[in-house]
């Protein structure tokens, strides 16, 4: 298939790259940006004039709807070079038809793939370079859509504008993940958007994870908003448990989101014939677990970090070791997952999207 003979975006060229002014073995997460963005409107109900331009500011009216009623959505996703320069993208047809679930819940417009895919495949023809090479290194994408209708009455957006950004990442090590098991705070509730990657989850986390923050933890697990005892998941992260050899994690539902990575380790972990549940993980039994040394891991799974260890968790101010595992679940996942992302191990499920 070739896209690029019939595509309708306009390309707007940069005339010096910034790259040579990048300190790429110093970045901070999501402070540095390419040097192209994507962008295309919604007008009189049709996505128009897509066009790729250099990253910089936009102008947009303050009474834009989406400053007021927060009807914004977003994806992560990330690009990685292997050894031969070749780059690729992960499960990535995933965070469109994600991007487009998410837009579904707050009321805008879908977004056509195939113009997604089509303007992914121009910005990687200009920022190619950016995708550093090594293992764990990668340019974190973020597309997302903003309601950009001027007027502050309580209705959806007749405009929108969707986005593409790119900033390149470093390998990082979270180390080791203290978190606190919150009974007063819920990241979603039933019915709600917490399956949608909306804006407003996020900022509707940030005072909990304060509070955890001050009490020298770095992340909430979150549990349900009925009655709070199920665990939900970490942070922004999908979460699993290691109980005896037995891997558990949550359904997802409209309180849990549907995370690439999750359901990547779910496959990883059907593979290995590792011993899996797929049901609800209630926050007594694992507290149990820890008291009685059955639980072995707890670990967190999203793009930006791929698999997070949790070394401590809280809860209802108890504080809860768990044992230092060298070659456990977590590890073996991430070198698994990473090994894929990077060309260096077999696609055996055809993730890997060369661009
Ligand atoms: C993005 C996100 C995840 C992780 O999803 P991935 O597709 O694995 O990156 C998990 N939970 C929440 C709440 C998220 O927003």
């Amino acid at each position: 298939m070739n896209l690029t003979t019939a595509s309708p975006i306009s390309v707007q060229k940069i005339n010096e790259s910034r790259i040579d002014q990048v300190d790429f073995k110093n970045l901070v997460f999501g402070n540095v940006f390419s040097d192209h963005m994507f962008e295309c409107d919604y007008i009189d109900g049709e996505w128009q004039s897509p066009t790729i331009r250099p990253y910089g500011p936009m102008s947009i009216e303050p009474a834009a709807k989406v400053f007021h009623y927060g009807q914004a959505v977003f994806e992560g996703m990330k690009a990685y070079k292997d050894d031969d320069g070749k780059v690729f993208l992960f499960r990535p047809e995933q965070n469109m038809a994600r991007i487009n679930k998410s837009s579904k819940r707050l009321a805008i417009p879908e977004f056509p793939p195939e113009l997604f895919f089509d303007a992914m495949h121009k910005l990687f023809d200009l920022d190619r370079d950016w995708v550093m090479p090594g293992l764990g290194n990668s340019l974190y994408i973020r597309p997302f859509v903003i309601a950009t209708q001027y007027g502050v009455s309580a209705s959806p957006s007749d405009r929108y504008k969707f986005m593409i950004i790119m900033s390149p990442a470093q390998a990082y090590y979270t180390g080791e993940v203290k978190v606190v098991i919150t009974d007063k705070y819920s990241r979603a509730a039933d019915g709600g958007v917490g399956a949608a990657k909306a804006a407003g989850n996020y900022a509707a986390q940030f005072y909990p994870t304060n509070l955890a923050r001050e009490k020298g933890y770095h992340q909430v697990i979150w549990t349900d908003s009925s009655e709070p005892k199920h665990l939900e998941e970490a942070g922004t992260m999908n979460v699993f448990f290691r109980i005896n050899d037995t891997l558990i994690t949550a359904p997802t539902s409209d309180r849990i989101l549907d995370g690439i990575t999750r359901k990547s380790v779910i496959q990883l972990a059907k593979d290995a014939g590792i011993n899996l549940e797929v049901r609800p993980v209630l926050v007594s039994e694992v507290v149990e677990a820890a008291q009685n040394g059955s639980l072995k891991e707890i670990f967190g799974a999203g793009t930006a970090a791929v698999i997070s260890p949790v070394s401590t968790f809280s809860y209802q101010e108890k504080e809860y070791s768990l044992p230092s595992q060298e070659n456990g679940f977590a590890k073996k996942f991430k070198t698994n997952l990473m090994n894929i992302q990077h060309n260096l191990a077999e696609d055996k499920h055809g993730w890997r999207y060369e661009i």
